[in-house]
């Protein structure tokens, strides 16, 4: 992975501006929640913008037509994580279904998932670029009321840098 921090507010602003642009979706459509300060993560902006696109494109594809798609970035509890995730009010998934939805090639056998077309690769790649990101995946469902799938990513410990910028054995390092 690249050693400088990926700057994920533009990749997710570039998602939005290509649904906006090219999908004729609507600014209420995309909901954005950002936290004050972006956690740093290290990741390969061509595979991570590939990641939110399968995301986003599954919320609008499997999420009702006037609903919004909620993209939102938060750092988790203790902060060594930040949260990616995609929130859609469609009709969910059946929990059964939920561990087999990153098979390569796994389509939930519903009449509407197949008219809707796809080939079932979307969350096998997410899946996939996450784990080469050192990060996982969680999706939570509710019948009836919509899919979040979240990726939490690992994030940069910015003291570590400190100690390899040349610091003699027990000088002590403050941060302000
Ligand atoms: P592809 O992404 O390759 O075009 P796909 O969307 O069918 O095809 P995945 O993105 O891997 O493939 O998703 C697998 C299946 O999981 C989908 O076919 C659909 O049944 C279900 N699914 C995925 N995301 C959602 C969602 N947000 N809401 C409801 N069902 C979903
Ligand atoms: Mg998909």
């Amino acid at each position: 992975l690249p050693e400088e921090p990926l700057d994920l507010e533009n990749l997710i602003m570039d998602v939005r501006r290509f649904y906006l642009e090219s999908r004729g979706r609507k600014d209420a459509d995309f909901k954005l929640s950002l936290p004050d300060e972006m956690p740093k993560i290290r990741g390969d902006l061509s595979q991570l913008s590939q990641l939110l696109h399968n995301l986003v494109s599954n919320a609008y594809k499997y999420g009702h037509k006037a609903k919004p798609v909620t993209v939102k970035v938060e750092p988790n509890r203790s902060g060594s994580m930040l949260r990616l995730s995609v929130t859609d009010q469609g009709d969910g998934i059946a929990v059964d279904h939920i561990p087999r939805l990153t098979e390569r090639f796994y389509r939930v056998d519903k009449g509407r998932s197949k008219a809707i077309g796809g080939t079932g690769l979307g969350l096998a790649i997410v899946k996939h670029i996450t784990q080469r990101h050192g990060g996982r995946m969680e999706i939570t469902s509710e019948l009836g009321v919509g899919t979040t799938v979240s990726v939490y990513l690992p994030v940069m410990k910015e003291s570590a840098t400190a100690d390899e910028s040349g610091k003699a054995a027990g000088e002590a390092v403050t941060n302000l």
